[in-house]
């Protein structure tokens, strides 16, 4: 069931209704169903590829490569594991049962939510959609899909296979902006799953406190870089680069700006040069491997931010085709605008710190942040950062790579979201785990019951 941008309210209404009846009737909850409906993503995945690369293209201007390994295999390899560990991820946990209540069996039964609802935005359209969603279908619950309007091509795709490959009576997809999701957000769901950025969180997180309903927020904020004296400069260069200029910047993690010490701030702009042109070549425009910015309104914003900043390294604009060169921009006042708002493109301040304990103190002057990075030879220098930082994840010398690792939940902390997902605890987060103890009957022990005396007094001073 697929409703359209002009979808009106009673639509969307009978929509969540349909999908609350398939999920009382039961039919959720076999794991073979499940089963067959990630079978079923990976397959209009797999089947599609070429069109979904096409629309990202459209959208984003994303290289073909980073396109299927960000949006396509990303996803693929989550239901992948999804299908691999279904079984465990569903079964029961048997728990031990305390002196008190034995004869007993104690177990934790991990049930599916109901209703789930997952708002996507349009920076990596396909994955931050279709991951969550796929961890809803695999905990058993029915999904309504909300693709991001600003990434329209991509929508469109969407909303067009989704209803063909996956149950239409369990899952649907819905097109649209603000004013759909305002009256989506209006309904009752189980579980909101929303990505995208702070404002809108608060929306969300109001709408769902209507109905009392759980929320996971992936947000987003400015992620630091540490560059300690005791780095490796080239390694973190091309880490630095490479985490900064994939989709142009549009990235939750990219590395927002750099602190780098000021005995090495000069090399490692070198290295940073050299990186840039070594990936990009001496025309990025021209390079089949840079991605675009996603509407003129952001390509705006991002023009706007760079005024009167010094340009160290690119810096070209083509308003037309909304490219913004790979941009490094050097003495950088912390009070301007693009140290306080999250850059989310391809511009890269550096500032210098005197030492790694400046860089912490400067991170900690503002909101926790969705990832941080630091790179240091020292491992000194790394432990202390990490004791005295908080945020969403941690990529010690490289960038990015933590989101990658299924084993680690991501997620951020404080203005950078609530929850964390990917792997199983992308499953557990659709679950409720029900505790349930089940007292044998052969034996009841009149220890508990009353006339109390003074000998089970003893016994529970004992036991108890
Ligand atoms: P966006 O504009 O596409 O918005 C996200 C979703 O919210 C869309 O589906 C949109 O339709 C909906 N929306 C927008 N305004 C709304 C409103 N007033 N009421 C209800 N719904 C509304 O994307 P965005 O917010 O610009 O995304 C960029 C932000 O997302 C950045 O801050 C980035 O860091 C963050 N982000 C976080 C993650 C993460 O995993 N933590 C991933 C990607 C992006």
């Amino acid at each position: 069931m697929t409703a359209t941008t002009d979808t009106p309210t009673d639509l969307l209404t009978s929509t969540v209704e349909t999908l609350r009846a398939t999920y009382r009737s039961g039919v959720t909850r076999p794991l073979a169903w499940r089963r067959r409906q990630l079978e079923q993503m990976a397959r209009m995945l797999e089947e599609n590829e070429a069109a979904f690369l096409e629309a990202l293209k459209v959208d984003l201007g994303k290289p073909a490569v980073e396109g299927f390994i960000t949006d396509i295999a990303f996803v693929l390899s989550e239901i992948e594991s999804m299908l691999k560990h279904l079984t465990k991820w569903n079964r029961p946990k048997r728990v031990p049962s305390p002196l008190v209540t034995l004869p007993a069996r104690s177990k934790l039964v991990p049930e599916p939510l109901g209703v789930v609802l997952v708002i996507a935005p349009w920076n990596y359209p396909v994955q931050l959609l279709l991951a969550p969603a796929a961890g809803a279908i695999a905990a058993g619950n029915t999904v309504v899909m909300k693709p991001s309007e600003i990434s329209a091509a991509t929508s469109a795709l969407l909303g067009r296979l989704v209803p063909t490959y996956l149950d239409p009576t369990a899952i649907a997809l819905v097109e649209g902006g603000v004013a759909e999701t305002t009256e989506l957000l209006a309904e009752r769901f189980d579980h909101i799953f929303y990505t995208g950025n702070g404002t809108v969180g608060r929306v969300v997180m109001a709408a769902a406190a209507k109905h009392l309903t759980p929320v996971t927020l992936e947000l987003g904020g400015k992620s630091p870089v540490i560059v300690d004296r005791s780095a490796n400069l080239k390694v973190t260069a091309r880490r630095v680069a490479w985490g900064k200029w994939l989709n142009a910047g549009q990235t939750c993690i990219a590395p927002d700006y750099v602190l780098v010490h000021e005995q090495v701030r000069d090399r490692f702009l070198e290295e940073l040069t050299s990186a840039m042109t070594a990936f990009y070549g001496n025309d990025p425009h021209a390079s089949a491997d840079y991605g675009r910015i996603v509407s003129d309104r952001h390509f705006d914003r991002l023009v706007a931010l760079q005024q009167g900043a010094t340009v160290a390294v690119g810096g070209r604009t083509e308003a037309p085709e909304r490219y913004i060169a790979p941009t490094v921009l050097v003495d950088v006042d912390p009070a301007s605008p693009i140290m306080q708002e999250e850059i989310f493109g391809p511009l890269l301040p550096i500032l210098t710190v005197t030492s790694a304990r400046a860089a912490v103190d400067f991170v900690n002057g503002r909101d926790h942040p969705l990832a941080l990075y630091v790179f240091a030879g020292d491992k000194a220098v790394v432990d202390d950062v990490l004791a005295r930082t908080t945020s969403g994840g941690v990529t010690v010398n490289g960038t990015m790579l933590h989101f990658t690792n299924p084993h680690l939940p991501f997620g951020g902390v404080g203005e950078s979201g609530m929850g964390g997902y990917h792997g199983e605890s992308g499953v557990r987060l659709f679950q409720h785990l029900k505790p349930v103890l089940t007292r044998g009957t052969a034996m009841d022990p009149s220890l508990p019951y009353p006339p109390y005396n003074d000998r089970k007094a003893k016994i529970f001073r004992k036991i108890l």
